[in-house]
């Protein structure tokens, strides 16, 4: 294939509207070309031993440390995130998580050693899948990238990998930093461009792993894609969190909580709190609260330190939140909060509360991924789980009680990945997460996301010599007496 560079993308600051930067649109040619380069430098890197891997992992997250706070504004400017959020979240844990991953493959083991069969040693070896296809959407392009990076280079594998088209910086200077940072040219190949790009990773013959994170529906597809070459794939998809608060649980608490994790990101966030469901007893206290706490947000500029939220992503997301709220009106829904474009530049959206919804309308039912959630009351834990159970989606949800028992009844039959009690957002690098249902398979973080990106072989030696083997016989011959 011929790398002809198509052209180039500009970027748009969510804030005000404008254009900032340009990053060059790729095609599947240079795809193919990057596929190639990673493949060279897979062989050199997964050779290494894991210590000399793990070192190399340190020195890279080292130099993101040093350049933490460049890091910060860049996701900020670029994705319209407030700057505190970035700062003190996103760009510190995923330093951590790399770090987390160079340390965790140290001890990494086959779980095998042993004779399981007489006259013969197994054991288990843990190896790279080779060259892995990563794709991240524009939430969190920092910590995507570094989700998926960290625990594919210590297990041994290169990474192609996609940001999302109008949020690349990042994942591109990550690149450069790994580079001064001594990795292997090669080994992180970053293509910019949209869904042509992201298809010609996932039809690559040489990408052997596909680690998607966006929408149920493109994961969908990229599992359609996967399945044509028989490529191991792990979707993390969309979300529409509960987030369930009984009549006996800490009032105040649960609403701090609640606004917190609705509004996270301006509701950008695949865990955020989506639904709330409150105990018929308490419901009308919790609103009146939840309302009065989510009115003092402040909306505005994400580079100010007094911004807690942000515009949405981009135009297109924003007038995708604004019809959900307008489809919820026409249904003759409530908003008592919210569901006003304000007025000036950038694609600013306010903290919206749609109230008693039925559970099969669409803001319950769909992912709507703004600021937005949807409010109902319940009554009992039977009624409370069925609610929290009845959506397509499984990645997480929290209950909010001061009853042990009912807190571990709950969090048992809540199916989704992660259940919080008392809490909702919070997250660990080793701790999975990830999906039940529509919302995907396979984990980040945590010793389960580097199985993720290894294959276990199994190598059988024979220790006895015998040219003739007992079993033998099952096949040709006769049984030895
Ligand atoms: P998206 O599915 O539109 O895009 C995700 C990525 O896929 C982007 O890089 C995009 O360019 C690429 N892409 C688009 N079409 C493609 C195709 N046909 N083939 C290959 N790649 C293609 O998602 P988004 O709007 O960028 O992100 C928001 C979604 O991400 C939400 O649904 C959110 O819940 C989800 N998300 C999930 C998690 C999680 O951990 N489960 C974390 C963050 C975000």
């Amino acid at each position: 294939m011929t790398t002809v560079r198509a052209s180039t993308r500009s970027l748009i600051d969510p804030a005000s509207g404008e254009a900032f930067a340009e990053v060059p649109e790729l095609t599947p040619g240079d795809v193919d070309a990057a596929v190639t380069r990673a493949r060279e430098a897979q062989r050199g890197w997964g050779a290494l031993s894991v210590g000399e891997r793990s070192t190399a992992l340190l020195k890279w997250a080292d130099a993101l440390e040093a350049h933490a706070e460049e890091l910060a504004q860049l996701e900020s400017r670029n994705a319209g995130k407030p700057i505190k959020l970035a700062r003190f979240s996103d760009i510190p844990f995923g330093i951590d998580n790399v770090r987390y991953f160079a340390a965790s493959v140290r001890r990494q083991e086959g779980a095998a050693a042993g004779s399981y069969v007489g006259g013969y040693t197994s054991m288990i070896r843990r190896e790279p899948v080779g060259v892995v296809g990563a794709i991240t959407p524009w939430n969190y392009p920092f910590l995507m990238a570094a989700w998926k990076l960290g625990p594919a280079l210590a297990a041994g594998n290169a990474v192609v990998i996609k940001p999302a088209p109008n949020t690349p910086l990042t994942t591109l200077r990550m690149a450069e930093l790994a580079l001064e940072a001594g990795l292997p040219e090669g080994l992180i190949e970053v293509v910019t461009g949209g869904a042509e790009v992201g298809e010609a990773i996932c039809t690559h013959p040489d990408v052997a792993m596909l680690s998607f994170t966006g929408s149920t529906r493109t994961g969908q597809r990229v599992m359609e894609l996967a399945s044509r070459l028989t490529k191991r794939v792990t979707l993390e998809l969309g979300g529409k969190a509960p987030l369930v608060v009984f009549a006996d649980a800490d009032l105040e608490a649960a609403v701090q909580g609640a606004v917190a994790a609705s509004f996270v990101n301006a509701g950008q966030d695949c865990t955020a709190a989506t639904r709330l469901y409150v105990e018929r007893e308490v419901y009308d206290a919790f609103l009146a609260r939840f309302r009065e706490v989510a009115s003092s947000i402040r909306m505005g500029d994400p580079a100010s330190e007094n911004t807690d939220l942000g515009p949405l992503s981009s135009a297109e997301q924003r007038d995708k939140v604004r019809r959900f709220v307008e489809d919820a009106r026409a249904q003759g829904l409530t908003v008592e909060l919210g569901g006003e474009v304000p007025p000036g530049p950038g694609f600013f959206y306010p903290p919206t509360v749609i109230a008693n919804a039925p559970q099969h309308a669409d803001c319950v039912q769909e992912e709507i991924f703004g600021p937005v959630v949807v409010l109902n009351a319940f009554s009992g834990e039977e009624e409370a789980i069925t609610l929290a159970n009845g959506v397509p989606y499984g990645l997480a949800g929290s209950v909010w009680t001061r009853d042990v028992g009912r807190a571990l009844r709950v969090s048992a039959a809540l199916r989704c990945g992660t259940v919080w009690v008392n809490d909702h957002l919070p997250l660990a690098s080793e701790m999975p997460h990830g999906g039940f249902g529509r919302s995907g398979f396979g984990k980040d973080l945590s010793h389960y996301a580097l199985e993720e990106y290894t294959v276990p072989k199994h190598v059988m030696l024979d220790h006895t010599g015998a040219r003739r083997k007992p079993w033998h016989f099952t096949i040709f011959g006769e049984a030895d007496q």
